[in-house]
């Protein structure tokens, strides 16, 4: 089972994709965690990348498709995979078809997460995150059981920085112009699902399995 996450910042995509990953055993690859990954790390890769993700903008694609391109050739990818937050425009996403031509796959879903832009800003002002597995939780929408620390791992939970007021408004204007368009792409290609990403988190999950079950 292949499948991309689309959706806007706080959609809510990191938080299906691991529920999908878990109970479906397949690898979540989330470029936003990797690149965080390296930045933080201080790789080529992150310093070429810090400036961007701190100002919302998209890292520039010739560094996410290598990255993209290295993760889908490891071998726990051949039974399927779980794409979130890739691709974010026009050009990576044909550039992932073209990889996935090569390695003779196909994608079987894109799951889009329908959420108000107002409803966004809220999940996305109250996002707490853990840098070391990747888990959100929220405030008061989703707050972890062990209050500042994470559930999965116990490592303290942060504030991103790019989840911060000023940034926020940036980078749905770049979802908006550059991300959006992707919708019709995929429904052209009928692999296009759209779902109501308002519901609850379980309610959403529900949704998405129902829709796999099918495929
Ligand atoms: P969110 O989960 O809020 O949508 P991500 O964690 O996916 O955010 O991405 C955080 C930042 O990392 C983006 O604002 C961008 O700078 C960078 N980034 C992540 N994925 C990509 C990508 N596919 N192309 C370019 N930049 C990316
Ligand atoms: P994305 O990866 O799309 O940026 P996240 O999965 O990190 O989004 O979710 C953004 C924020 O919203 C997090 O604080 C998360 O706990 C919360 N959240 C995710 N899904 C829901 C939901 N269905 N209802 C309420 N809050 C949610
Ligand atoms: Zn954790």
């Amino acid at each position: 089972m292949k499948m991309i996450l689309l959706g806007a910042p706080g959609a809510g995509k990191g938080t299906q994709a691991k529920l999908i990953s878990k109970n479906f055993n397949i690898p979540h690859i989330s470029t936003g965690d990797i690149l965080r990954s390296n930045v933080s790390q201080e790789t080529e890769l992150g310093l070429k990348a810090k400036g961007y993700m701190e100002a919302g903008a998209l890292v520039p694609d010739e560094l996410v498709l290598s990255l993209v391109k290295d993760r889908l050739l490891q071998e726990d990818c051949e039974k399927g995979f779980i794409l979130d937050g890739f691709p974010r425009n026009l050009q990576q996403a044909k550039a992932l078809n073209q990889m996935l031509q090569e390695i003779k796959m196909n994608m079987d879903r894109v799951f889009l997460l329908n959420v108000d832009k107002d409803e966004v800003v809220v999940r996305i002002s109250g996002r707490r995150f853990c840098e070391n597995c990747g888990s959100s939780y929220h405030i008061s929408l989703n707050p972890s059981k062990l209050g500042t620390s994470c559930e999965v791992c116990g490592e303290a939970l942060i504030q991103r920085t790019d989840d911060k007021k000023e940034v926020v408004l940036d980078r749905i204007k770049v979802y908006e112009k550059a991300t959006k368009p992707l919708v019709d792409y995929y429904r052209a290609q009928g692999i296009l699902e759209e779902i109501s990403g308002s519901k609850d988190i379980q309610e959403v999950y529900d949704t998405i399995c129902r829709d796999l079950q099918a495929v």
